[in-house]
């Protein structure tokens, strides 16, 4: 591994300032800059603006880390799954969904997760560190390019529901999504982002507090807090109590509505009352639910629930006027999908 610094955690205004102190002009800074961002630039030799002794000092001072797509695999129903390996050879997934209109890109924030949610394969993965924001741009960008390739039409929307904990990784998430929609970086709009959390109540009001302009999506999984400790340990330190004036304080400031995730499992959270609770939950801030299907990780311990169940939970939610929608796995047949990215290939 290489000791150069790595030239995309610069700043502009560093770059610039690099520049000048090295007797060149500042906005050197910004045509680098443009390579980097804009155009992707994976070496200092594709800068073809800039001098043979400029690109030779760059060499000599920095490294362009990037990641590469190892692996790419794709589903019966359209579905891809880039396996994608970082500088220093540790391997992340992100995933392609491809829809008649639209193309979404599911990205990860973390290699591997610190939290421990029972029923997610990735929870199995130990956190080994954090992603630069530079290495979650460039999943974007592998994405959005196999989306011109294949389907003809640039990447439409993000989520960031592949490995990891985006609010655990708050900084770096927001830098890169800075670069995402930037005119500088890929220019698309916020309102196509959605960041997905299991629900840490400090974030959520620091992200309100930042005045963020994505989606916010909730993992919530059970409104009853002894059902969601048990599948989302974590549940005990963040209680619902603490996620849902968290969630108020968000609609409050931003006026976003919120989209809770939520599994219906056997014997877990598919009772009226589990249901009930959901909608009061609900009630708390302007939301929509996604009931998502489960998709299978283990020896049987989680099951999706039955179509009964599944009905019982859209009558209610219907019933209360909460908008829901129930979502079908994409990309099952590769492993690509919600919850069962665990670096297997
Ligand atoms: N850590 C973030 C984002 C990653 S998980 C979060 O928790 O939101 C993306 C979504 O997949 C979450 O809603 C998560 O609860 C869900 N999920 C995890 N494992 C799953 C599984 N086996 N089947 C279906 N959904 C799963």
């Amino acid at each position: 591994m290489s000791t150069k610094k790595d030239i995309r955690a610069l700043t502009k205004e560093q770059l610039r300032d690099f520049f000048v102190a090295n007797g060149d002009k500042a906005f050197r800074g910004n045509q680098v800059y443009e390579w980097l961002w804009q155009k992707s630039a994976h070496s200092f030799d594709v800068m073809t603006n800039l001098s043979k002794e400029t690109r030779e000092m760059l060499v000599h001072n920095f490294v362009i880390n990037h990641i590469k797509v190892d692996v790419m695999q794709r589903s019966s129903d359209g579905t891809i799954k880039n396996a994608v390996r970082l500088h220093d050879d540790l391997v992340v997934e992100s995933v392609l969904i491809p829809t008649s209109t639209r193309t979404t890109a599911c990205v990860s924030s973390q290699v591997g997760c610190s939290l421990d949610c029972r029923f997610c394969a990735t929870a199995r993965l130990k956190r080994m560190r954090n992603l630069n924001p530079d290495e979650i741009y460039d999943q974007v960008v592998a994405i959005d390019n196999e989306s011109r390739l294949y389907f003809d039409r640039p990447l439409s929307n993000i989520v960031f529901m592949g490995m990891g904990e985006p609010l655990m990784n708050y900084n770096n998430v927001l830098k890169a999504i800075d670069k995402i929609t930037s005119p500088e970086g890929l220019g698309m709009s916020p309102k196509r982002i959605i960041v997905s959390t299991s629900g840490v109540p400090k974030m959520i009001k620091k992200m309100a507090d930042d005045n963020v302009k994505f989606k916010l999506a909730v993992s919530l999984h059970s409104a009853v807090d002894e059902i969601r400790t048990s599948i989302m340990p974590f549940n005990a330190t963040f209680s619902l109590t603490d996620l849902r004036e968290a969630l108020q304080y968000w609609y409050e400031k931003t006026k976003s509505r919120i989209t809770y995730e939520y599994v219906v499992w056997k014997g877990i959270n598919d009772t009226q009352k589990d249901a009930d609770a959901l909608v009061a939950f609900c009630r708390f801030a302007p939301s929509k639910v996604n009931l998502i299907e489960y998709n299978p990780i283990d020896d049987g311990t989680f099951q999706q629930a039955a179509q009964k169940a599944i009905s019982m939970y859209t009558e209610t939610l219907e019933r209360n006027n909460i908008v829901v929608t129930v979502r079908r796995s994409r990309g099952k047949d590769i492993d690509a999908a919600c919850g069962q990215l665990a670096n297997k290939s």
